[in-house]
């Protein structure tokens, strides 16, 4: 039991046609939650450091913590930096081990963004990391970055593959009407585009950020469409950590510290299995 390379594991996605659960952590309880779930499931699972989460954590330890729960659960791992502006801290974290990182310079120019994306790429394939690129905007909060809900700007296809042939990115983040956070009003995903991008560039995996609050119905639909990961984080922030700590210590204000983490852990493993069944990953780890 290892860590993996996330492009290992969308590939056998698409082949079987699933997606592959990627979570946020950002305490180790919240990683052994989803280990826990990855095991009960037999699910392969992405383990997402944010960048804000890994400056309290720290690189190296981020992905110790991932060496070590796989092996305690018996379970393979990818460790994704999620959603990185920061070329010398992407640098660092794929030399401390991460398997897999995001580059997201989505707010810069085409240019730009195909410039950083490649020297990533160029740098990750050394180490053999997988990298994941953002393409058009998704709106909402994520860690440090905001984007207005009226400047998320789509992925277009034809851009996509330009993009794609431009830096020999890994696989793909879209912009398809998800954003991050809790949703305002029920998002409308355009299907069709994600459809369209995928029959464009059928080896290039798609992802789907905002999972958080989609119906059920919505996600399956986006991965019959051709969505390979599916990022959730808020589910984790705000039901799995916040609302745990606060019930424990609601119903005993002197609660034992590791009865609240081991709660934390349990809820957490709650939210991953229900998701592991929606994404059709369960029973798919070898
Ligand atoms: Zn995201």
């Amino acid at each position: 039991m290892a860590l993996v390379t996330m492009k290992y594991e969308l590939a056998k996605a698409e082949k079987e046609n699933y997606a592959v659960p990627a979570f946020n952590f950002f305490t180790f309880s919240n990683l052994a939650g989803i280990a826990q779930a990855a095991k009960n499931k037999r699910s392969p699972v992405i383990a997402m450091a944010t960048v804000s989460g890994t400056k309290i954590m720290g690189e190296n330890a981020s992905v110790k913590m991932c060496e070590g729960v796989s092996e305690d659960y018996g379970i393979d791992m990818v460790v994704h930096l999620d959603h990185c502006r920061d070329y010398d801290m992407i640098r660092r974290c794929i030399d401390d081990g991460f398997t897999s990182v995001m580059i997201d310079a989505s707010s810069k120019s085409y240019d730009e963004n195909v410039d950083i994306t490649s020297r990533i790429v160029e740098y990750a394939a050394k180490y053999g990391v997988t990298v994941e690129a953002e393409l058009g905007s998704i709106g909402g909060k994520e860690d440090d970055i905001e984007v207005d809900d009226m400047s998320a700007l789509f992925t277009q296809p034809e851009e996509a593959v330009r993009f794609v042939r431009d830096t020999h990115v890994d696989c793909l983040a879209v912009a398809a009407g998800t954003v991050h956070g809790f949703y305002k009003a029920e998002p409308k995903i355009d299907f069709a585009r994600i459809a369209k991008i995928h029959t464009l560039i059928p080896d290039i995996p798609l992802v789907l950020h905002g999972g958080t609050g989609v119906s059920y119905e919505d996600l399956r639909k986006a991965i019959a469409c051709g969505i390979r990961k599916i990022n959730v984080g808020t589910e984790f922030r705000v039901h799995g950590i916040s609302d745990t700590v606060k019930n424990e210590y609601a119903k005993l204000p002197d609660a034992d510290p590791r009865n609240v983490c081991r709660s934390v852990i349990e809820n957490c493993a709650v939210i991953a299995e229900e998701l592991i069944d929606v994404v059709g990953s369960a029973g798919k780890a070898v």
